[in-house]
């Protein structure tokens, strides 16, 4: 397998390998998805009884939707992940930390305190301590509080991994296709402003009405641009190399691509060592 290309832009990553087999670079997206930790909301205390403000006006502590359903949507808000603690190895795993009842390296704790009417956002979660741990996005409604409803809760995020729960599932949208090679056979295009036109990802371009390939990576292989209706037959042939892919996927902003892309490969070739390792202690 040969890496002929990496591009990582924000949340976003796409990577060309060549010379491989699906199946390899299938064991690589699998074990981004499942095994790269981060840190998320696992747990949730919810204040019972009436919750007062500073002017002792009391507020009862319901809500429109079961706490149950404010837990888990808590726990699918992305929080920051450490990425260089993560990677020195500083963040720990609940239970494995040797710290009694927890502490900076295995938890970050937040509390919301909001009072109705209002809607409750992912930006009311207040970290206690680092304001750099406040949640990534801060728009994304948990739940809508009526006249006389409150909501105080205290919330932790521990460290996982995406096999566990989606909760901790750092990338998403991973995915992988064969790169097209797409061929223009200039004699037999008869209608190039059609093909161009009906092309779904905008792969043609039209340079003194002669049909050219713009954006060659942003073919989908649906063939439309094959079809005889539209200028002739063999006016273009759209085939893929076998052996050469393009994978793209993103991550949910709590880690950066190349950390996880980093933790995955790590994972496959822990993978490898132990099984190594029981090879070469048979007798
Ligand atoms: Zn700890």
């Amino acid at each position: 397998m040969k890496v002929e290309k990496v591009e990582v832009s924000g949340n976003k990553a796409s990577i060309i390998f060549t010379e491989v087999e699906p199946h390899v670079i299938n064991a690589f997206r699998r074990s981004l998805i499942v095994d790269t930790p981060k840190m998320a909301i696992d747990n949730v205390e919810f204040h019972l009884g009436a919750i007062s403000d500073d002017t002792g006006r009391t507020y009862e502590s319901t809500t429109p939707l079961f706490d149950e359903i404010i837990a888990h949507r808590l726990s699918m808000v992305p929080v920051p992940t450490d990425a260089k603690a993560l990677m020195a190895g500083d963040l720990k795993y609940k239970g494995e930390c040797t710290c009694d009842g927890g502490c900076n390296n295995c938890q970050i704790m937040y509390s919301l305190n909001r009072r109705g009417p209002c809607t409750v956002y992912s930006r009311d979660l207040e970290p206690l301590g680092d304001e750099r741990l406040r949640p990534l996005d801060p728009n994304i409604p948990i739940v809508t509080l009526t006249e006389d409803q409150g909501l105080l809760i205290y919330a932790t995020a521990h460290l996982g991994i995406g096999k566990t729960h989606a909760r901790w599932q750092a990338v998403h949208a991973a995915g992988f296709r064969p790169i097209p090679n797409i061929t223009i056979h200039q004699d037999k295009v008869k209608d190039p402003e059609r093909i161009a036109g009906n092309c779904p990802r905008d792969v043609f371009e039209l340079s003194k009405k002669t049909l050219k390939v713009k954006d060659q990576d942003a073919c989908i292989l649906c063939r439309t641009c094959e079809h005889e209706d539209l200028g002739g037959i063999g006016a273009v042939t759209v085939d893929a190399d076998t052996d050469r892919y393009i994978f793209r996927f993103e991550t949910d902003g709590s880690l950066d691509p190349k950390t996880a892309i980093l933790f995955a490969l790590d994972s496959l070739s822990a993978r490898f060592e132990n099984f190594i390792k029981a090879v070469e202690d048979l007798k």
